[in-house]
């Protein structure tokens, strides 16, 4: 492992499409474009399921403290076919309290049944992204999602696929509202209009906001711009759109360039 502040790890492979969103989810192209043996449409157990207390020859662990885990980004982490494992994966999660531990999820209407009996309010070291893609799924999805006991937590607008107010949803609690464009071939169009948008609703509560791709396909100024994959996360820093609270409480935003 890279001794970097980031790790992925993916107790599990595989998921069900629930949601408009889902349409070209990257985990199928993924493994479709890869050849994968495995079927995407059933959930299994991956062979590093227990990587984050898995250690070296030294004994240290494979994970160096204080890094960022992306969790379960092949899958959802609140699938149900990935039940019967995640009892082991939360005692994990608690047990290196020494990171941070940060998924994304469709399916926020099963944490409450799926929570550890000492969840409390919720871990210290667990992020938990709620992901919406239109204003039907935002207005069923984050009542649920502020309701529940989380300690910290973001909502991921992706793929974005139309003008979405989430204004009644930014409560002081949520930590970051990033934006993603969808990628691949058959990827929907970003708007940049959408996009400003969610930032000036951020922008108006005090949330950081951050734009983390721009997809395959962005219109700008009444144009569509094909962006190849490997500068989706690059163009979409270019636009310095992201607006941050300092240390010291004091807004910090970019502008379009
Ligand atoms: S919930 Fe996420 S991982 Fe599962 S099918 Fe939808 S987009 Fe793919």
């Amino acid at each position: 492992m890279a001794p970097a502040d980031y790790a992925d790890w993916n107790p599990w492979h595989g998921c069900t499409k629930i949601s408009p969103g889902c349409k070209y989810c990257y985990v199928y192209r993924q493994d479709e474009m890869y050849g994968s043996d495995k079927r995407t449409d059933l959930v299994t157990k991956n062979a590093d399921f227990d990587l984050p207390v898995r250690r070296k020859r030294d004994k240290s662990y494979k994970i160096p403290s204080g890094a960022v885990v992306f969790t379960c980004f092949t899958s959802d982490f609140l699938v149900k076919d990935a039940d019967v494992w995640r009892s082991e994966a939360w005692a994990m999660m608690k047990l290196r309290s020494d990171l941070t531990f940060y998924f994304f999820t469709k399916r926020i209407d099963r944490l409450r049944k799926c929570l550890p009996e000492d969840w409390g309010d919720g871990y210290d070291n667990v992020i938990i992204g709620c992901t919406v893609e239109n204003q039907e799924r935002a207005d069923y999805r984050l009542p649920v999602f502020l309701d529940l006991p989380i300690r910290h937590r973001s909502i991921i607008v992706a793929p974005i696929l139309g003008r979405i107010d989430l204004g009644p949803y930014l409560a002081p609690c949520i930590e970051e509202v990033a934006v993603s464009g969808e990628s691949g071939i058959q990827a929907r169009v970003c708007d940049f209009e959408w996009v400003l948008d969610i930032r000036r609703q951020c922008m108006e509560q005090d949330i950081p906001f951050s734009f983390h791709q721009t997809g395959a396909k962005l219109r700008k100024g009444g144009k569509i711009y094909c962006i190849p994959r490997k500068f989706q996360i690059s163009q979409a820093r270019k636009a310095a759109i992201d607006y941050r609270i300092s240390p010291d409480g004091k807004p910090e935003n970019g502008e379009w360039k």
